[in-house]
């Protein structure tokens, strides 16, 4: 969940691995680190709190190598703190680790280093990381002498087929001392490490925790994530699970779990580099809830056209098999969960395919009766959830086709399933999600007009749904101009302690998402309900003071939610009202006029004032919209 930075070139690594960091800052930030190999050895400078604390350091500006790692941490194990900052050194400061991800038997190897005389100065799963690739290191120094001795030792010392891949000059005594140290941890993780004795190298592996590696010239790049690099290049290396490269400066090469030498071929990241700047706004989060006419006009694509049928090129599903399907789970966390039930509202009346949207972190654990006639689809902004990933191989081992839905091509998630689509909602910076979950709503809609279609399933209602959903860039642009209104609106009640969300229908969705979004960045106590469940308890809860936010969109339902708000008037609640319908405005304390589209992706429209909402109570409040406290843009633990 945290961030991780690595250089190595021609330039001082020190600035650019900060930098890097800064814009990483959204995965984890409660210390940060930076460690660099300088003519006297290994050097690491870390401290708790924000990366900028960094540039305070004393002697950072002295730093002069062209080789280093760097971190930003999100703490899992050992409270925020200097010591628990990444870099951790082994005890002869030979190795420096950065480590994103979760050691889970941290404290059996804690136990077995311990006993061979290693000490550890933090209390972080990490540290175990140097000192384990150092022991491994001694050990196989040890064994390559006494094998000259000894041939037939041991099962430490180099094999025949590793030697045969390995030439001399490829760090084969560090790659093979990381590679032993990865065999024994369990759990997650991406590691750079450097090591003193090749100041020339960096290493880095990953299992179950993102890792990109950015190729320049005469240069080369580590990071968590694209954007903390697209201003330096837009060519990526991604590594699968238990791939090593090992890094210098004109060249990368890249290992298997056996250390044979494989080969990889660079991909190109389109994202434009000042996608990930914010561009004269004071926050990520209202640049990307403005960007959102753009993202969903990329996320549309060339998809469908008013008299075209939908196509995918990434998809090739047959009417054969959609008609076999008993079931779709959709799978997901958080926002991109909320995504997931508009998707169950378009399959199930759309394509008439039962669909079950389960919370990943449960379903994984639930016995699912999955089976080779469900189609598994998971929904991850980075692609890098853990909880969903693991879902997603739980999925694979049953027998069922798997879909991603995914902002990053070439995310973890989208190389493990079967089929992966894309948002094009661009680099998504701010913690709470905003254009990601729009795009993919409107990307799951098509994804069920296009199996109605293969179905035989199209209808006048598809018609119309195209052309509504071509019309949505226009339509958020015109909700967008509520702003002032609800920033008058966050003003009056900013200072609350309570506030609920209502709907029915796709709106219930909405209310789920716009509780989430107030929640994550304004840490005001919300909930949201389906309105007719209100009487069913929570209204015991509604007095003077509780506000309360309706959202109706659907015409059908509407006047059912009317009551239900006027029910929470008459026992003191305030009302902000969010409808595309023609509705008595005089009882609400505010009402948002938004433009009128079909249900299907009106939640498209009517989170947007919600956003925003979330948004000017948060800065009413003083808060750091972009970085919300405890949390971390992408979860990569579970
Ligand atoms: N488990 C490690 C720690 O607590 C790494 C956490 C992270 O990914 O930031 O230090």
């Amino acid at each position: 969940m945290c961030g991780i930075v690595g250089y190595i070139g021609t330039k001082k690594a020190c600035p650019i691995l900060i930098n890097g960091l800064i814009r990483l800052e959204y995965r984890g930030y409660d210390s940060a680190g930076i460690s660099t190999i300088e003519k006297d050895g290994i050097s690491v400078m870390k401290d708790k709190g924000r990366v900028k604390n960094l540039y305070n350091l004393k002697g950072i500006d002295d730093l002069e190598g062209s080789i280093g790692i760097a971190h930003t941490r999100w703490a899992t194990h050992g409270k925020p703190s200097k010591e628990n900052a990444h870099p951790h050194l082994d005890n002869s400061r030979t190795f420096s680790v950065v480590h994103n991800g979760i050691i889970e038997n941290y404290n059996e190897l804690k136990k077995f280093l311990s006993d061979n005389g290693y000490k550890f100065l933090s209390q972080t799963d990490t540290e175990i990381i140097p000192n384990l690739v150092h022991y491994y290191y001694s050990k196989d120094k040890k064994d390559s002498s006494s094998a000259s001795i000894d041939k037939k030792d041991s099962s430490l010392s180099s094999t025949d087929k590793e030697d045969s891949s390995l030439k001399k000059g490829d760090c084969l005594r560090f790659l093979r001392a990381v590679k032993r140290a990865c065999d024994d941890l369990k759990g997650s993780f991406a590691i750079e490490i450097l090591c003193k004795d090749y100041p020339d190298n960096m290493i880095v592996v990953r299992k179950d925790s993102p890792l990109v590696i950015g190729k320049g010239d005469g240069e080369n790049y580590i990071a968590s994530d694209i954007p903390a690099i697209l201003s330096f290049t837009k060519n990526f290396y991604f590594l699968n699970d238990l791939e090593f490269a090992v890094l210098s400066r004109d060249d990368i090469k890249f290992y298997d779990d056996n250390l044979q030498l494989i080969e990889k071929a660079t991909k190109s990241i389109d994202w434009d580099a000042s996608s990930s700047e914010k561009n004269g706004f004071d926050d990520f989060m209202l640049k990307e809830i403005y960007e959102q006419p753009n993202s969903i006009r990329e996320t549309i694509g060339a998809k469908f056209s008013e008299d075209s049928d939908c196509e995918f090129d990434e998809l090739n599903f047959s009417k054969d098999y959609l008609k076999g399907l008993d079931k779709i789970f959709i799978v997901a966390c958080g926002t991109a969960m909320h995504a997931g039930l508009t998707g169950k509202n378009a399959f199930e009346k759309l394509c008439k395919i039962p669909t079950e949207v389960d919370v990943a972190s449960e379903f994984r654990y639930r016995s699912p009766l999955v089976d080779d006639k469900s189609l598994c689809i998971f929904i991850s902004q980075s692609g890098e959830t853990a909880d969903t990933i693991a879902a997603l191989k739980l999925c694979k081992e049953k027998g069922a086709k798997t879909l991603a839905i995914s902002n990053v091509i070439g995310s973890s998630i989208t190389r493990e399933a079967d089929y992966s689509i894309y948002t094009h909602a661009g680099p998504e910076i701010a913690v709470a999600s905003t254009k990601a979950y729009t795009s993919q709503v409107v990307l799951i809609v098509i994804l069920a007009i296009y199996f109605a279609e293969i179905l035989g399933l199209s209808s006048a209602e598809i018609v119309n749904l195209k052309r509504d959903i071509l019309e949505l860039p226009k339509k958020i642009e015109e909700t967008l101009k509520c702003s002032e209104q609800v920033k008058e609106f966050a003003k009056r009640v900013y200072q609350e302690k309570d506030i609920f969300f209502l709907g029915r229908g796709v709106d219930e969705v909405v209310a789920k998402e716009g509780s989430l979004k107030l929640k994550e960045i304004s840490y005001i106590h919300s909930e949201s309900y389906p309105a007719g469940e209100l009487k069913h308890g929570p209204i015991a809860l509604i007095e003077n003071g509780v506000t309360v936010v309706g959202i109706m969109t659907v015409p059908e339902l509407v006047k059912k939610t009317v009551s239900n708000l006027q029910e929470v008037i008459t026992r003191g609640a305030k009302t902000l009202v969010i409808t595309n319908q023609d509705i008595d405005k005089s009882m609400f304390d505010m009402v948002i006029e938004i433009p009128n589209t079909n249900t299907f992706v009106s939640p498209v429209l009517s989170i947007i004032p919600l956003q925003l909402f979330s948004y000017y109570i948060a800065k009413e409040k003083g808060l750091d919209v972009d970085k919300p406290r405890n949390l971390a843009k992408s979860v990569t633990v579970e």
